[in-house]
């Protein structure tokens, strides 16, 4: 029998940003903080970039830090960070959110949004306090509002499984075995794609290199036979 010697590697990331699941999060103005990122790292001129006075940026991790800092060095007036948990249970290190008080962001911790205000375009947000009962994240009861201009998402990302289709799935990633196989023989996988370990640089790098030397075992040995 014919033996196959081509092998593939998906290394796709995470492409899909999660919405806000609120009425309104289409309106103008609002955006996924990672697009915000991208135009930021891509443009050859910052004047260009889309910018409101009003800043408010949803998530607790580092694209929500980054998307606050990044805003705030751009010249934004007020720039909020709200996440719906505490400090400690933030994606973001403690040295993060600090750097990011210290250029100038409100961190407002156990705030969840709740509507989303304006016509076309949003001109505020309104949160609810939240506490933990019994291990449980719940809404207080109590609400506030934030004006702004411009809303960033950064709420999580997730695989973008569109293309993906016949691969066995494990918890919304690619299901991998030891040597970064997917279900299809041939087929490898690593970075944040997969549950190798956390979604950071150093581990899709590491990721790369195991998966490297086992396409390469694979290859001989299916040459070789
Ligand atoms: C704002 C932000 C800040 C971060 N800060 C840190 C940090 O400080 N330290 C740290 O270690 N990590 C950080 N991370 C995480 C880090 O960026 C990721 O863990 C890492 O980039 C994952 O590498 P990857 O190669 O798996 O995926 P990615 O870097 O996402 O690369 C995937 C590539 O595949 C391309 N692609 C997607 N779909 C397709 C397709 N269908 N066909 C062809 N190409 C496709 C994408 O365009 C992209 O170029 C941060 C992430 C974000 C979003």
């Amino acid at each position: 029998m014919q033996k196959q010697h081509d092998a593939v590697f998906i290394g796709i990331g995470l492409g899909t940003a999660n919405g806000l699941g609120l009425e309104g999060g289409d309106k103008g103005g609002i955006l996924d903080a990672i697009d915000f990122i991208a135009d930021i790292r891509q443009t050859g001129d910052l004047s260009r970039i889309k910018l409101g006075r009003d800043v408010i940026i949803i998530g607790g991790g580092n694209t929500a830090i980054d998307a606050a800092v990044q805003a705030k060095k751009l010249g934004a007036g007020n720039v909020t960070l709200a996440y719906r948990r505490g400090a400690d249970q933030m994606g973001a290190t403690e040295f993060e959110v600090e750097l990011a008080r210290k250029c100038g962001v409100m961190v407002r911790l156990w705030s969840k949004p709740v509507a989303i205000q304006g016509a076309d375009a949003v001109t505020g947000v309104t949160f609810e306090q939240t506490m933990l009962k019994g291990g449980k994240l719940v809404g207080t009861g109590e609400t506030y509002d934030i004006p702004c201009d411009m809303l960033l998402k950064a709420i999580g990302q997730n695989l973008d499984t569109a293309s993906l289709s016949g691969l066995d799935m494990d918890g919304g990633k690619l299901k991998i075995s030891g040597d970064y196989q997917t279900s299809r023989p041939g087929v490898f996988a690593g970075g944040d794609c997969v549950h190798s370990g956390e979604d950071l640089t150093v581990q899709s790098v590491e990721d790369g290199k195991q998966a490297a030397v086992a396409v390469d075992a694979w290859l001989k040995n299916s040459k070789g036979a």
